[in-house]
C-alpha cells in the first residue's frame, strides 16, 4: 500500500528520529539467498567473490578528503568481448576520477598477461585454486599500480592517519608498558608486528602530507608498499582472532587500567589498512584465471550525471504537527514536542537533495540511454566505497519489486541521512518506499510505546482496536464480567482460585 506523504518529508524524520542511532536494521547481504544477473562468469560462487573486487574499485575512486562516496556498476558483452563501468557519486564524477579508473584497469591489464604468461597454460577450470605463483612475479606492475593508487587517494589516506595513528601508537605503547616485549606472543604479537609495519608505512607517506606536491624516491615508494602488504597480512590475522573478538577483549583489558573507554583497535587496524587492502583484492583479481576474460575484453566506462532534487520540507512546529498527524494517522502528545523540535533542526530553507551514488546507478542502469549497453543485463551487484544508508536500502528493495530486476550492494549502516534525494520523483515506486519509510517510523514509535498513550480513547488507532468493541457494548460486557467475578465470591479473590 502507498502512502500519498512525501518520501523527503518522511526521510528528514527519521533522521530526526534516529539522529545518530543506527535503526534496527543494518543488514549484511547474504549471496546465497539471491541469483546473480550478468557476472562475468556463468558460476555463482565466483561472481561472488566479484562483489569484492568491484567494492574495492569504487574505495579506490575516493580522493576527498570528507563526504565522497563513489558507486560502480558493471556490465559484460561476452560476444562482443566489451566491459563497462558505470562509475556514480553523490556529487558529480569527475574526469579525473574515470581517467584514474582507466588507468589502473590498464595496469591491472597488463598484470594478468603477466600471470597468464607465468601461468603458461599451467590451469585448467576444474581445479579449484590457480597455481601458486613465485611472489616476485609482477612485484614492479603492482608497485605501480600501489602508487598510482595510494598517489590518487592522498588526502583521503592522510585523513585517515590524522585520524587514527596518533592512537594506536599511544595503544601499543601502553601495551607494551604492561608486558615485557620479548615475551609477546599469539595476538598481541601478531598485534605488535601489524603495527609495527602499518606506521612504518604511515611514516613514510606523511612525507608528503603537507607537500603532496613532493616526490618520493623509488626506494621510499618501495618500503611503503612492502610495509603495508605485510601490515596487510598481520592484521587480517589480528581481526580475526578469537572469533573477531581479540582487538575488543585487549582494548577493554587497556581501557579499564586507565579508567577510559576503550580505544577502537579494531577500527583503527581496519581504516589504516583500508586503501591497501583494497589494492590487494584488485592484485588478485588480476591473479583469477577465472576472472580473466573481464581483464582481456574491451573496457568502456560511462558516469551518471549527478542528481538532485530541491525539497522544502514544512517549516512551523504547526506544519510538522499536521503531518505528523497525518502520518500517524491521528494526534498524539508527544507530536507537540517533536514538531517544535523538528521545525527547529530543519529550519525554514530550502534543501538541495542529491540522489545517492548507489541509487542513481541503479537508476541509470536501469533506464533506456539509447546506446548499445541498453540491452547488456548490469550485474545484480554494485560496488560501493561506503555501506548504504537506510533510506538507500529502502528504496532499492522496493525498487527490486517493482522492476523485477534484482541489485544488491554489501549492507545497510542503518543510519539516515538527511539530505537525500529519490532518484525519480514520479511513478508508483515513490508512494510505496514512501510507505515502507512510514512503516519503519510506525513500528519506531510502537516499540517506543508512544502510540500507546491515547489508545483507550482511539476508534481509528492502527493496531486494530477500531475492529473492537462499540463504547456501549464494552461498558456492559465490563459489568457482566464484574458480576461474575463478584459472585464467585471472596471480594473477587475467588474468582482466581485452582478449581
Ligand atoms: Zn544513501
Amino acid at each position: 500500500m502507498a502512502t500519498k506523504l512525501d518520501p523527503h518529508h518522511l526521510v528528514a524524520l527519521m533522521c530526526y528520529t534516529f539522529k545518530d542511532n543506527q535503526d534496527s536494521s543494518p543488514r549484511r547481504l547474504d549471496p546465497s539467498l539471491h541469483s546473480l544477473q550478468g557476472g562475468i562468469v556463468d558460476s555463482h560462487e565466483t561472481n561472488v567473490r566479484t562483489f569484492r573486487i568491484l567494492d574495492a574499485l569504487a574505495h579506490i575512486s575516493v580522493s576527498r578528503k570528507e563526504s565522497q562516496v563513489v558507486a560502480i556498476g558493471l556490465q559484460l558483452n561476452s560476444r562482443k568481448q566489451e566491459i563497462r563501468l558505470t562509475v556514480a557519486e553523490n556529487e558529480k564524477v569527475t574526469d579525473g576520477l574515470v581517467n584514474h579508473l582507466t588507468k589502473i584497469w590498464r595496469k591491472l591489464q597488463v598484470l594478468s598477461v603477466e600471470y597468464e604468461k607465468n601461468r603458461g597454460g599451467r590451469w585448467d577450470k576444474s581445479e579449484l585454486r590457480s597455481p601458486e605463483m613465485p611472489k616476485k612475479v609482477g612485484r614492479s606492475l603492482k608497485m605501480g599500480i600501489f602508487r598510482d593508487i595510494y598517489q590518487y587517494s592522498l588526502e583521503k589516506q592522510m585523513r585517515r592517519i590524522d585520524k587514527w595513528s596518533k592512537g594506536l601508537r599511544r595503544f601499543m605503547k601502553e601495551l607494551l608498558k604492561r608486558r615485557v616485549f620479548l615475551h609477546l606472543q599469539g595476538f598481541e604479537l601478531s598485534l605488535y608486528k601489524a603495527v609495527v609495519a602499518l606506521l612504518l608505512a604511515v611514516e613514510v607517506v606523511s612525507k608528503l602530507h603537507d607537500n603532496p606536491k613532493d616526490q618520493l624516491t623509488e626506494s621510499e615508494w618501495e618500503l611503503a608498499y612492502s610495509q603495508s602488504i605485510l601490515a596487510n597480512k598481520h592484521v587480517k590475522i589480528v581481526l580475526a582472532d578469537r572469533k573477531e573478538s581479540g582487538c575488543e577483549i585487549l582494548a577493554q583489558e587497556l581501557g579499564d587500567h586507565l579508567s577510559q573507554d576503550p580505544f577502537q583497535l579494531r577500527r583503527a587496524l581496519e581504516k589504516l589498512t583500508s586503501l591497501s587492502r583494497h589494492i590487494e583484492t584488485l592484485f588478485g583479481f588480476a591473479h583469477s584465471p577465472r576472472l580473466r576474460p573481464a581483464l582481456r575484453y574491451r573496457l568502456f566506462t560511462s558516469a551518471v550525471p549527478k542528481k538532485a532534487h530541491t525539497v522544502e520540507l514544512p517549516t512551523s512546529p504547526e506544519e510538522w504537527k499536521s503531518f505528523l498527524e497525518v502520518a500517524c494517522d491521528k494526534h498524539y502528545d508527544f507530536q507537540e514536542t517533536h514538531a517544535v523540535e523538528l521545525a527547529e533542526s530543519f529550519g525554514s530553507s530550502k534543501w538541495v537533495c542529491p540522489v545517492h551514488c548507489e541509487c542513481g546507478l541503479i537508476q541509470y542502469l536501469h533506464a533506456k540511454q539509447g546506446n548499445q549497453w541498453d540491452y547488456v543485463p548490469p550485474f545484480s551487484y554494485i560496488g560501493v566505497s561506503k555501506l548504504s544508508c537506510s533510506a538507500c536500502r529502502i528504496w532499492i528493495e522496493t525498487f527490486n519489486e517493482q522492476s523485477g530486476r534484482r541489485f544488491y550492494t554489501r549492507c545497510s549502516h542503518g543510519k539516515w541521512y538527511w539530505p537525500w534525494g529519490i532518484p525519480r520523483t514520479e511513478g508508483p515506486l515513490v508512494g510505496v518506499m514512501a510507505r515502507k519509510v512510514l512503516d519503519e517510523y510506525l513500528a519506531y514509535l510502537e516499540s517506543h510505546k508512544l502510540l500507546r498513550s491515547n489508545l483507550e480513547s482511539s476508534c481509528g488507532s492502527s493496531d486494530g482496536a477500531s475492529h473492537g468493541l462499540s463504547d456501549d457494548d464494552e461498558k456492559d460486557a465490563e459489568a457482566v464480567g464484574a458480576a461474575i467475578v463478584q459472585d464467585r465470591g471472596g471480594g473477587g479473590l475467588g474468582f482466581f482460585d485452582d478449581k
